[in-house]
Order: C-alpha cells, then structure tokens, then sequence
C-alpha cells in the first residue's frame, strides 16, 4: 500500500514529539556509563542497542564485529618542573598516548598558541625534543576549526618529545581525544585544562620552563561491534544509511557525544519501522562502535562493505549534540543536495543552514572517501567559539542536553528522513575516488589530512 506522504509526515511530527522513550533511551545510555572501546558499558550498551532494534522489529538486527588496537587509561602526572616545581593536577592522557618511560619524560616546553601550521613555521627546527603545547582554539575566521590529531601530527612531525594540549575554555576541565586512528601514536601526550595551561605559557613567557610528563598506559587487541538494524525498502531499489557512534570518551557519559545522536537513531528506527516494505529506499540504522578511537568504526565498516554499498544513496550521521535542535547540514562537498535540501526545508518551513564542510573527524567521512555521498547534522545552538564546548571532557554529561532539544531534533530529522526514503529521483551523485581526492584537495584538506596520517587516502 502506497503511504500517504502528508498524513506520514503529521504522525511522525506527532510521534516525535510526544515520544515516550526518547529521553529515557538517552538516560539508559549514560547509565550504561561512558561506553568507551573495551569497557563493560560498552558492551552492555551494544547489547541493549541489539534488543531495541529487534524489539522494534527491524529486519536483518545483527552486530558486525571486528579488532583493533584498544587503549586503556592508566596513570598521568605532568608537573612543571623549573623554575618551580607546580603540580599541573588537571592533566590527562589523550587516548593512544604511548607510555613514558618509567620515571617520566622531563624537556623544556614550548608554547606554540593555538597550533596553525603558520604558528608550527615560526618554531621549525627549534622543537625538536620539546614538550609542545597548544590550546584547542582554532584562528577567528578560519576556514575549519583545526583538529587536535592535526596539531599532534605537526608536533610529531616537528620532532617534539611530548605534547601537551590545553582546552581553551575555562572550568579546570581537561579534554580528551585521539591522537591517532586505530593505533598507538608516536609520543606520550596530555590534556591540560585552560587553567593548567595558562599557569605554564605565562611562567614560559618570562624565560625556559622544564615540564615532567609520567604516563603509563596499555594497550592489547580489542574487539568491536556495530548495532545495525534496517526498515526494508522496494526491492532493488537504493538504501539510506543512518548513523551515529555509541561509544563515548572514558571520562565521561558521552551524553552530547554521542548519547544524544544514538538516541535520536532509536527513535528514527521507532517511527519508521512501521513504514517496511511501504518505501521506495530502505534505511539501514548502524550504531556505529568505537568512533572516539579515531574514526575508527565507520572506517573498519566502509572496508569491510566496500563492495557491497552501491545501493547506498546517502549516508545521515548524528554526533556531536542537539543544542537548540536541528540547525542544518554539512554537505561534504556534494553540493548537488543543496537545491533539493533546500526545496524540503523551505516546504517545511524550516530555515535549516546549509553548509560545504567536509568534517574528516566523524563516522560521514569514511563514506565521504568512498564516494558516497553523506552529510552531518548540525546542532543549532553550535558555537564555533566553543569549539567542542563541554563534549570531549569529564563535563558531557546527561544535564547538558534538553529533552525540548531532542524532540525537536527527532522531528526534523523524521521528516526531512521521509524525504529522503521516498523521493523519486536520483539524491546526488557517486564520486569516483579522483573526484574525492580533488574534492579534498579544493577544500584545503591535503595538508590537514597529511599531518593526521590520514593523507594519501
Ligand atoms: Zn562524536
């Protein structure tokens, strides 16, 4: 039977709105803990992930598993050393830190500001066996905000001995994040909280600062696994991919990031499971595992299933938070979508913002390196000030997000999904892997992506 588009689009309106199990899913999973790569939470939360998706009768509800390199937290002191000895108590290993040798790591620091490959240039040749630091701002007005794995690779690259990296917001909160995708990285580094930092550069300011960094950290073979669950389509026809990663960072409930996009992928799958077999495009729901590790998850997908996801019209991904609910998408260069995201959000009233962004550091851009066309959403409440505001620090945490935020963002997401499922024409067009890298190359991502080891691709 053939669905009535409009009649459709008002259940789902009302449907997300009232929904009874939105928040709460949220809820359970920051009980679950942070659900960081490894952990029982972990584990638990993928479980419970299988059970709502086969008690939501999707079809096809499996786990896909796979190893990698796992880390786990051990212990981190940074002090500074001379001209005083001050205890630096904020510090934290950034994940794929490589242990000290027993007894600590001792170099003078060099304070290299918000690490831009410009500021990286006034240093060359003098930061070799270094501790450097940066803060995690990124230059007003710059084209992206730089990414931490960026500012790593330039420091790694410029023969430093550790790296120390400073959240530029205040709160005695130290971030956290991976240095590496996949695999343990070069040298031992630290998240310092903005109060932390400023103690340092302003003692630097006024003549040599010696830094001890003492970390230990382990590692072993790990194993992962995607939640995935689909709504069956037409026959032969195109699937839409709808994604968000289900492990959070090991300090934290992960409740922005992502708790709150894996919600919202329940609640997808909630109200679109009664559509089966009534849509032209079916839509496979993944739970994504271990993205925090480096993208690590989407990627092991996309290899896995490289021959298999030519059916694949789109791919949506939800991370990062849903601060003041929907604000628009990041179309990862394929910019064919913007007329016809535009011609949707305009029938539904919705001024969304529709930006070019190829965001590397997210489950999209494995697909995006395929070929496959895919965007993020993006919240509306998003600072670029804030950076990453409290995400990626102990701070993300269930109070942060508002059950009014969520709702919100499942309706738009419902409707502008229902779009998708069942437009008749072609969404956007393949890449071939030439366009992608020419793609990558006219949005200034080369030398990004060369200093993450993510270049050539
Ligand atoms: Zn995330």
């Amino acid at each position: 039977m053939a669905i009535d588009l409009n009649i459709e689009e008002i259940r789902l309106i009302g449907e997300a709105w009232t929904s009874p199990t939105l928040y709460s899913h949220l809820t359970t999973l920051c009980d679950f803990g942070s659900r960081f790569g490894g952990t029982p939470g972990e584990a638990a939360a993928r479980d419970w992930l299988r059970d709502r998706f086969s008690q939501l009768n999707l079809s096809n509800v499996h786990l896909e598993s796979f190893t990698y390199t796992g880390w786990h937290r051990g212990t981190c002191q940074v002090r500074m050393l001379t001209p005083r000895e001050i205890p630096l108590p904020s510090a934290i290993s950034l994940v794929y830190s490589p242990s000290t040798p027993q007894g600590g790591l001792r170099a003078e620091l060099v304070d290299v500001g918000m690490g831009t490959e410009e500021e990286f240039s006034t240093h060359d040749g003098k930061l070799t066996g270094k501790i450097v630091m940066v803060s995690s701002a990124s230059p007003e007005g710059s084209r992206t905000w730089i990414h931490r794995r960026e500012k790593y690779g330039r420091a790694v690259a410029a023969g430093a001995a550790g790296f120390l990296f400073v959240n530029h917001l205040p709160g005695r909160l130290a971030p956290t994040g991976s240095l590496r995708s996949g695999r343990i990285a070069e040298i031992p580094a630290a998240g310092l909280c903005l109060e932390d930092g400023f103690l340092l550069s302003r003692w630097a300011e006024k003549g040599p600062v010696t830094v001890e960094m003492n970390i230990q950290n382990e590692s072993r073979p790990t194993e992962a696994a995607h939640v995935i669950g689909e709504v069956r389509g037409n026959p032969g026809r195109e699937t839409i991919i709808v994604g968000a990663h289900y492990d959070g960072h090991d300090i934290a409930q992960g409740a922005m990031d992502d708790g709150s996009g894996v919600a919202l992928v329940l609640e997808l799958a909630r109200l679109f499971a009664p559509l089966a077999g009534r849509l032209p495009r079916a839509i496979r729901f993944i739970c994504f595992a271990v993205e925090e590790l480096g993208v690590l998850g989407s990627t092991e997908y996309v290899r896995q299933h490289a021959q298999d996801l030519n059916d694949v019209a789109l791919m949506l991904n939800i991370d990062g938070g849903v601060t003041g609910g929907v604000g628009g998408f990041s179309l990862s260069g394929f910019s064919e979508l913007r007329p016809l995201l535009r011609s949707w959000t305009e029938a539904m009233e919705m001024p969304l913002k529709l930006d070019e962004t190829i965001a590397t550091a997210t489950d999209a851009f494995p697909f995006v390196l395929a070929g496959i066309p895919a965007i993020n959403m993006r919240s509306r409440g998003r600072d670029p000030k804030l950076g990453r505001g409290f995400g990626h620090t102990a701070a993300d945490t269930l109070d942060k997000v508002e059950p009014r935020d969520l709702h919100d963002a499942a309706m738009t997401l419902s409707r502008l999904l229902l779009r998708l499922a069942t437009y008749p024409n072609p969404l956007a067009r393949r890449r071939t892997r030439d366009k992608v890298r020419q793609m990558l190359i006219e949005h200034d991502l080369e030398r990004p992506l060369r200093a993450q080891d993510k270049w050539p691709f």
